[in-house]
This record gives structure tokens, C-alpha cells and sequence, in this order.
């Protein structure tokens, strides 16, 4: 993350690659981290009472927002090998002229050599780090040159069908996205290379990156994908056959959208008061026992937040239908006469949806 922040701040022309590996790669590791401190702390973890339990949830969002991480590894996979792939097809269009351009062989022989016969190019040189960490400097210049050969060996074995295997890009994309963290981690450490709670992460990181990136190199030649293929082709075929009526069909479904079974809303938080039918017990006892319930007097279900002590008369915005009672919030936080209760924030207003057809009918999604 420094490491990408220090580069805006030089004005570096074109950070696009960089943050986009930061997005992705800080989202998965905190995801990942939540996920063990839940289950290190075990039921307890899961209980609303320990913050865990909110990050966990809260977390889960970052792997969505933002760019939903498949499609980043797919523009990191593309953006960060355009060059490299450019360069490959330049010397293979231009091959056909090497007895007017001889000077063309100097590129393409190394090229063939590597494709062809598995011959690398010597590491690039990592000097500019302290003396003790050189040995670290020439493993990262290593994976720096297999991440390299990797993508040309990819790129002749899949040829033009890499631009649509997207789960070989992915692969591609987690060894960059490794070696960055690589790369930060040894920068970071080079500013303080004696602290010894900051070394041994430190090595820990470049074991655990040079294993997952080995670990991706492989997985691209050698994975699951085509039967996963045939697998999702014939459960589409399968779930074609089913009703749409028994299944809840996700809104972005482009085609079967509106057809899926009713969910129910009862559990989801909302406003007090008589918005779209009476809310479930249990929706009552939470409201009623919320904080900003107990501070308004409320022993029970209440009516809208707004209409109290507010010395206003206007409805729950709930009720206010598509603008989402926006009008009357802004109105009372102008007044500075109340604040926004808690059960406001989980309010989903599922009554201000468009309602769509309910026709049932077989798609698929
Ligand atoms: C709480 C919340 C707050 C939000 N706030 C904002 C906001 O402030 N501003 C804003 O602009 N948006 C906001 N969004 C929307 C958010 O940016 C999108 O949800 C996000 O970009 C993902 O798009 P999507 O939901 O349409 O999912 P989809 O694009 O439908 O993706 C669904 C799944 O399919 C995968 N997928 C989609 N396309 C591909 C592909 N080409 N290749 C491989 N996999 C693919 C995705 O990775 C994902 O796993 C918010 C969403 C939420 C839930």
C-alpha cells in the first residue's frame, strides 16, 4: 500500500496496475485474516457481541465494491502483460522480414530459446538494498524473471484462447499480485532490516509469496478447468429445467429477472411503525430493544423515529415511497433536532422497489 501511495506522490504517470494489485490483494488478505480470527475464537467469534462478528461482514463486501476482484485479476492479468505481449507479437509478425532487418534475430532468437527450448534470460539485477537482505533481492529478481517466462509459455500454449481463459489469467495475475506483496514487503523491511519482530514476518511473507506464486505457475498448465467446464454446463442445462417460481432469482438476472420465489423480509431491520405490513416479533423485540429505541421511551414497537420528540408531523420516511423520505431526513438534520437511530441505517425499503411481473416462466439466469 506505501510502497503504491509513495508512487502517487512522486506524480508517477500510470498507477493503474499497482493499485488495482492493492485493491485486490488487501481485500482477499482481509478477508482472509477475519475469516481465521473467527475461527481461532470459535461460537464466540460468531456471537454479535465481539466486534469479529461485524468485520466478518463488513468484510466480505471488499471483495465486490470497487471492481469485483475476478474482474480486477483479469485487467491486472491484461493491463500488466500488455507490453509483454505486444512485444511477442511484434516479433512474430515481423519475423517473415529477418533477411531485410537481420537485427531482428537479436530479439528473436532469445525469444524461440525460452518458448521453445525452456532457456531463461538472466534475473534482472535488485542492488539497491541492504547488504543483508541481498540474498532476498536475488530471490525476488528470480521470480521476477519466471513470472516473465511463465506468461510467454502461457501465451504460446493458450494462444489467442488466453484472451477468454479467464481462470488462467486469474492464476497469472495471483504470482504479480504475490510478487508485488513481495516487492512492498522487502522495501518496507529494507528501511529497518535489524528489527526482528519485522524480519521474521518479513521472511515469513517471502516464503509464503514464493510458494503461492511456484504454486501459480503450475496451475496454469495443470488445473481442473475443462471438466469444471462440462460440470457448469450441465448443471446450467439441468437448472434450465427447474421452475423459476421454486428458486429466488437474483435482480441482476438479465433474463429470468422477477420470476423467482417471493423471499421473505421479516428478519431484515427496518423502520418501526406501520411501513408495509407489521414488522415479526422478532424485528419488534430488536427495534424495541435497540438503544435509540430505549433512549425515546419506546417499550415497544414504536412509531417512526421521526415523529418523535421532533416536533414534526411528517410520516416515517419510509413511507415516502421512491425518494426515500430523503426530504424529510435532510429537514430534520438541518434542524439539528435528532439523530439517525440505528434501525434507520439497516432500513431496505423493500416497498420502494419497482414491483416487476410475476409471471412465472423457465430461463435461465
Ligand atoms: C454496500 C454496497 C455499496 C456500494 N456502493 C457503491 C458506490 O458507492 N458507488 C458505486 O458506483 N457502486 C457501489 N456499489 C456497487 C458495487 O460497485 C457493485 O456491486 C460492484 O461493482 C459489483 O458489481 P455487481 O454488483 O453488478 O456484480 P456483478 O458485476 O454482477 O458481479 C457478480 C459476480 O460476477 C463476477 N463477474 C462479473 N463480471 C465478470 C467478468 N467479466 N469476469 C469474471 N467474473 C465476473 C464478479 O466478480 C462477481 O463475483 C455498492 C454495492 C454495495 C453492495
Amino acid at each position: 500500500m506505501y510502497l503504491t501511495t509513495g508512487m502517487l506522490d512522486r506524480h508517477d504517470d500510470d498507477i493503474m496496475l499497482e493499485t488495482a494489485v492493492c485493491k485486490v490483494f488487501c481485500s482477499e488478505m482481509g478477508w482472509r485474516a477475519v475469516n481465521d480470527a473467527m475461527q481461532i475464537m470459535g461460537g464466540e467469534g460468531y456471537m454479535t457481541e465481539n466486534e469479529v462478528e461485524r468485520i466478518f461482514r463488513d468484510s466480505r463486501i471488499n471483495l465486490i465494491v470497487e471492481g469485483a476482484n475476478e474482474v480486477m485479476q483479469s485487467f491486472i492479468f491484461a493491463y500488466g502483460g500488455k507490453q509483454l505481449a505486444e512485444h511477442m507479437l511484434g516479433v512474430r509478425e515481423s519475423i517473415g522480414q529477418v533477411y531485410r532487418r537481420p537485427a531482428l534475430l537479436k530479439v528473436a532468437i532469445p525469444l524461440a530459446a525460452e518458448l521453445y527450448l525452456g532457456i531463461k534470460p538472466r534475473s534482472p539485477a535488485v542492488t539497491m538494498v541492504d547488504a543483508s537482505l541481498r540474498p532476498v533481492g536475488r530471490r525476488f529478481a528470480r521470480l521476477v524473471r519466471d513470472l516473465s517466462h511463465n506468461f510467454k509459455l502461457a501465451s504460446r500454449y493458450y494462444g489467442e484462447a488466453i484472451v477468454w481463459r479467464q481462470a488462467v489469467q486469474a492464476r497469472v495475475a495471483d504470482a504479480a499480485m504475490w510478487l508485488y506483496a513481495f516487492a512492498c514487503t522487502l522495501s518496507k523491511l529494507d528501511r529497518n532490516p535489524n528489527d526482528p519482530a519485522e524480519r521474521d514476518a518479513a521472511m515469513h511473507l517471502f516464503d509464503l509469496a514464493e510458494h503461492e506464486i511456484r504454486r501459480s505457475f503450475r496451475e496454469i498448465f495443470q488445473h481442473t478447468d475443462e471438466s469444471m467446464q462440462s460440470a457448469a454446463k450441465s448443471a446450467m442445462a439441468q437448472i434450465a429445467q427447474l421452475p423459476n417460481s421454486d428458486y429466488a432469482i437474483p435482480e441482476a438476472s438479465p433474463v429470468a429477472r422477477g420470476t423467482g420465489r417471493k423471499l421473505p423480509q421479516d428478519g431484515i431491520k427496518r423502520f418501526p411503525g406501520p411501513v408495509t405490513g407489521s414488522p415479526s416479533v422478532d424485528t419488534q423485540r430488536d427495534i424495541a430493544s435497540s438503544p435509540s429505541a430505549r433512549t425515546q421511551g419506546a417499550g415497544g414497537p414504536s412509531p417512526s423515529p421521526c415523529t418523535q420528540g421532533a416536533g414534526a408531523s411528517s410520516p416515517s420516511p419510509c413511507t415516502q415511497g421512491e425518494g426515500r423520505g430523503e426530504g424529510s431526513v435532510a429537514r430534520h438534520r438541518d434542524e439539528g433536532r435528532r439523530q439517525k437511530t440505528e434501525s434507520e441505517h439497516f432500513c431496505p425499503l423493500p416497498s420502494a422497489l419497482p414491483t416487476r411481473s410475476p409471471a412465472p416462466r423457465r430461463a435461465t439466469m
